[in-house]
């Protein structure tokens, strides 16, 4: 097996290697670890290894490895990156320093109440979430649904409306996009997802510029590159770093 740190050095240099060929500065793109079915010891070396952003999917998990990390590495950055349920909203915003699956307005408001509710000599003010995008509108996918094409305005006052209010709340900072693309043998398959959310992107960029929209989280092991080459700022890496997962809780 491949050590971590070799792994990383690769992952890196793939990075780079896809966003010159896109012309893009590498320092644009950032990787958050995948950390999910992994145990905190892993987490650990990952973080030593310089990692510095951790993904998990889950909220009890998550919150089981935060508490046995966090005093050693209060540095690090916790990444939600799975469906957060709004019974679980005042868990998540006690641990993650961001939201990559915002998915509805009651979710939104519900992680505002929290947020407005935590006594305010915490440091964080805002949280940054991105809003999910179901961009291929598959059933079992979560977020936001892009209705047809991203530069077709009359298909969008309903996302548009959905956005709004979230924009407004004042614990939340939204800074982007994120989406997961269908499972598929070949990374092409890809593209097309992550193009449309990079001109959704560019779209409500033109509505609400007073946001920041900035941040695109796109691309997994099998298609980060071909996401890099369309645009995205982070990648959500597992596999490529810490080999096959060892369960069936996958996803
Ligand atoms: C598991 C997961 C990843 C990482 O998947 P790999 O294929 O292991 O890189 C990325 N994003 C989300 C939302 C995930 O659930």
């Amino acid at each position: 097996m491949q050590t971590l740190q070799s792994g990383l050095a690769a992952v890196h240099e793939r990075i780079a290697h896809a966003a010159r060929r896109a012309g893009r500065p590498p320092e644009e793109v950032a990787l958050v670890a995948v950390t999910k079915t992994h145990p905190p010891e892993l987490i650990a070396a990952a973080l030593e290894a310089g990692i510095t952003h951790i993904g998990e999917n889950k909220v009890q998990e998550a919150a089981q490895k935060f508490d046995s990390l966090h005093n050693r590495y209060p540095h690090a950055h916790w990444h939600l990156i799975g469906h957060l349920q709004r019974n679980k909203a005042k868990q998540a915003a006690g641990i993650f320093t961001k939201l990559h699956t915002l998915d509805s307005l009651r979710l939104a408001e519900a992680l505002n109440r929290h947020l407005e509710g935590q006594n305010d000599t915490l440091p964080r003010q805002r949280l940054p979430v991105l809003l999910q995008i179901n961009v291929s509108g598959e059933q079992s996918k979560e977020g936001f649904l892009l209705p047809g094409d991203p530069d077709n305005q009359a298909a969008l006052p309903s996302l548009l409306s959905d956005i709004e209010p979230i924009l407004a709340l004042p614990r939340l900072e939204v800074r982007g996009l994120m989406t997961i693309a269908p499972l598929a043998p070949d990374p092409e398959a890809a593209r097309p997802v992550f193009r449309r959310l990079r001109r959704l992107r560019d779209t409500l960029a033109r509505h609400f510029p007073h946001a920041t929209w900035d941040e695109l989280s796109m691309g997994m092991s099998d298609d980060f590159e071909v996401a890099i080459e369309e645009g995205a700022t982070w990648v959500r890496l597992g596999r490529a770093l810490f080999g096959a997962r060892h369960t069936n809780a996958n996803r």
